[in-house]
Parts: C-alpha cells; sequence; structure tokens
C-alpha cells in the first residue's frame, strides 16, 4: 500500500528536470502541479526561470499540462500567460484529471510524467493512474490549510520510507 507514495524519481526542483533527458527515456508529456512545485503557492505569476522551463519543453515538443487542485482563478492566472493547458479543482489523488490530461495530450501512459511536490495528492494520484512519479522539494515551507494536515500524514510516511531505506534524499 504504502508503495503509492513511493516516487519513481525525487529532484530538489523542476529545472534538474530537462527536456534532452525526458525524451532520451521516450517521454512527450509532462502532468505537473503548480503550488510550490512550480512556484510558491502565494505567488500569482510564473517566474522568468519558469517561464524558460517550459519554453524549452516546447522547443523540444514536449507538452505540459498543469493540473492543480486550487481553484480556477489562481490556475487560470498563472496557466494562460504560459499558453499551457491547464486542470483546475483537479481533486488529486482522484484519477480523473490525471487521466483527462494524458487524453487531452494524445499521449500514451507510458509517455507522460507527473511532477509534483505532495505525496498525497501528487505521487498517489500520478502512481494510481499508472504514470512515472517525479517528486520535487516544495518551494516554502508554509502551505495552505489543506495542505498543512496533507504534510503532517506526509511527514510520516517519509519518515517510515527513510527509516526501510527507500528513499535516500535528505530535506
Ligand atoms: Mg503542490
Amino acid at each position: 500500500m504504502l508503495k503509492l507514495f513511493l516516487p519513481n524519481e525525487h529532484v530538489k526542483n523542476v529545472f534538474e528536470i530537462k527536456p534532452e533527458a525526458l525524451k532520451a527515456k521516450g517521454v512527450k508529456g509532462i502532468i505537473t502541479d503548480l503550488d510550490n512545485t512550480l512556484v510558491a503557492w502565494n505567488v500569482k505569476d510564473a517566474t522568468p526561470e519558469i517561464i524558460q522551463w517550459f519554453k524549452s519543453m516546447e522547443k523540444n515538443d514536449i507538452k505540459v499540462t498543469i493540473i492543480s487542485n486550487n481553484n480556477e482563478e489562481r490556475v487560470k492566472l498563472f496557466s494562460e500567460p504560459l499558453e499551457t493547458p491547464f486542470v483546475f479543482a483537479a481533486r488529486k489523488p482522484l484519477g480523473r484529471a490525471f487521466r483527462k490530461a494524458v487524453k487531452q495530450m494524445k499521449l500514451k501512459k507510458e509517455e507522460v510524467v507527473v511532477i509534483g511536490d505532495q505525496l498525497l495528492t501528487d505521487v498517489l494520484g500520478g502512481n494510481r493512474s499508472g504514470l512515472h512519479t517525479i517528486l520535487v522539494v516544495p518551494i516554502v515551507q508554509t502551505d495552505g490549510k489543506i495542505t498543512r494536515i496533507n504534510r503532517q500524514i506526509e511527514r510520516r510516511i517519509l519518515n517510515w520510507m527513510r527509516k526501510k531505506g527507500m528513499i535516500s534524499w535528505e530535506e
């Protein structure tokens, strides 16, 4: 059961995820979380670095869809300037938004990776949907209300995994 919370990969931030490396693995699409994955949860717009990251993906024909549990206003305001498809109120870890994103990108499951900062939403949802999952370290340590509760549960799972030697990165 706990295996469903285990990401396939973990990196410090999205900038460690390079289009060339994805391409080499046959990846053609990315489903990414927004808050604390691309920018801090309380930052409205994409940073110049994030804009560059999106451009580098586009240049390499890698499609990106943002799926977020946050509301329409937040997700739309962030995504539209990037001209990237998005799903708001996604209800991760439920599988529906993940399936929808894969379908909209016209890709196969095997060609898509999921990037996110939370085990209980991004990683669990991605794993349950049969997608390759990449965990990033949250950009800031503060969170919205619901996330704070998730984080407490997450901490316990992470500690358990660390003890079992399933993960090796430092916080
Ligand atoms: Mg997040």
